[in-house]
């Protein structure tokens, strides 16, 4: 029976203080109590319903936190001010000093700077890993080894993880498995295919407005109220906290995130096909050239297709450039970073989100200075928006006007 997470999400029920179809807004950083006795209960983390202060946590939030747990499939889940503040207050609770990390070579770049650059100032080591290559991914294990962190689909490259068999090397090592799923939500449920932790960059696609930064940790309760611990908790404890307002906000935009999935999917496999056809370089995991389409395919709840992300190699940097820029003269999308907006956003990863990788390890991972991540928007009309993007490479001479395949 294939997970359904758009509808978990749905047979939540909400109630208003009035009456409201929406929960009310907590509005409030700090609560009081009747008994002094309620608050010393609280601190120690036994007054069930209690609020203490909106740091640790507050209504508005853990109703986030619930929707995000029926999405993931998991027991509970915290909310957080950005992606990067989910993803780094996991990692500085799962290490210690001298753990080691094993991580995916091709992930955010923030969060390679994140393990590449600070998590030494705790001596904590990341080695970087093929993890479509399971041999090495196993090799690379050593005693210190705690995490195995990877991203379902790869920022920029597009490589799927086989979150099954990662899940069993993580069992057989005792090592947790943190999955990033930012790219993709509904598509792919890691907890139900074995990862420990999902993190998500609510930012992008899960909120999908491009209004603001925001993040999540899917799990079990006990690794979910260990983050949120008043003494040792990094989400109590660094203070990555959602604004009451702000996650109510997250909440609403949830609830259409498996009609925008289907449409964004929908787009970019229509584009990625068409764009094949013309010969372009495109990789996009719904394509059968794809080398995991079909590990894609065995993962994915099927009706939330492959996703809104594929990218085209158009062979060097000032070609990108250009095709960037005059396709956001046309109104195509925006030369932006990020992802899941209702507009079509661009952007060279090489050059912005990817730069923190160092030149040679980017060739090394094959991301060349001409390729161009596409986060695919809404549009209602996508075989214009084909030929009006088409028409773009042809004056810039990416696309030969004899290559097009006819239509
Ligand atoms: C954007 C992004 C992040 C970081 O999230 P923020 O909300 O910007 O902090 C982490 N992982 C992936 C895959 C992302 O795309």
């Amino acid at each position: 029976m294939s997970f359904k997470p758009a509808s978990k999400i749905q047979d939540l029920q909400y109630f208003g203080e009035f009456g409201g179809v929406n929960p009310s807004i907590s509005d409030s950083s700090t609560y009081t109590f009747l008994t002094a006795k309620t608050m010393s209960d609280s601190f120690e983390g036994h007054a069930e319903g209690c609020y203490l202060y909106s740091r640790h946590s507050s209504p508005s939030n853990l109703y986030l936190g619930q929707a995000l747990a029926a999405m993931e499939g998991t027991e509970a889940a915290c909310v957080t001010s950005s992606g990067m503040g989910a993803i780094s207050s996991v990692l500085l609770q799962l290490c210690n000093a001298g753990d080691r990390i094993l991580s995916s070579r091709t992930i955010y770049g923030g969060t390679y700077a994140f393990m590449k650059n600070f998590m030494p100032k705790f001596n904590i080591q990341t080695d970087f890993v093929d993890i479509t290559n399971l041999e090495a991914v196993e090799d690379k294990i050593d005693k210190n080894t705690k995490v195995l962190f990877c991203e379902s689909v790869s920022n920029p490259m597009l490589e799927v993880a086989d979150i099954e068999a990662l899940a069993d090397i993580a069992k057989k090592y005792k090592l947790k498995l943190v999955v990033d799923n930012t790219f993709s939500p509904l598509s792919i449920s890691p907890a139900t295919l074995g990862a420990d932790i999902v993190i998500h960059s609510l930012t992008k696609f899960i909120n999908g407005s491009s209004d603001t930064v925001a993040g999540a940790v899917c799990s079990s309760r006990e690794f979910i109220d260990q983050l949120r611990d008043v003494n040792e908790g990094a989400c109590m404890l660094l203070g990555p906290t959602m604004d009451s307002l702000r996650s109510a906000s997250v909440l609403k935009n949830l609830r259409t995130l498996h009609i925008r999935m289907k449409q964004h999917s929908h787009n970019a496999l229509f584009l990625a096909k068409r764009f094949e056809e013309d010969r372009l370089k495109v990789v996009y995991p719904g394509l059968h050239s794809h080398p995991s389409y079909k590990l894609f395919y065995q993962m994915m709840n099927p009706q939330y297709g492959f996703g809104g992300m594929l990218t085209i190699d158009v062979g060097c940097i000032d070609k990108a450039n250009d095709l960037m820029e005059l396709m956001q003269k046309r109104n195509l999308g925006y030369l932006a970073v990020s992802l899941g907006f209702y507009k079509t956003l661009f952007s060279a990863p090489g050059t912005s989100t990817s730069s923190e990788i160092p030149e040679e390890e980017q060739s090394s991972m094959g991301l060349s200075d001409g390729l161009i991540r596409f986060s695919i928007g809404l549009d209602n009309d996508i075989e214009q928006t084909y030929i009006k993007m088409r028409q773009c490479m042809v004056e810039l001479k990416i696309l030969e006007s004899h290559d097009i395949a006819v239509v």
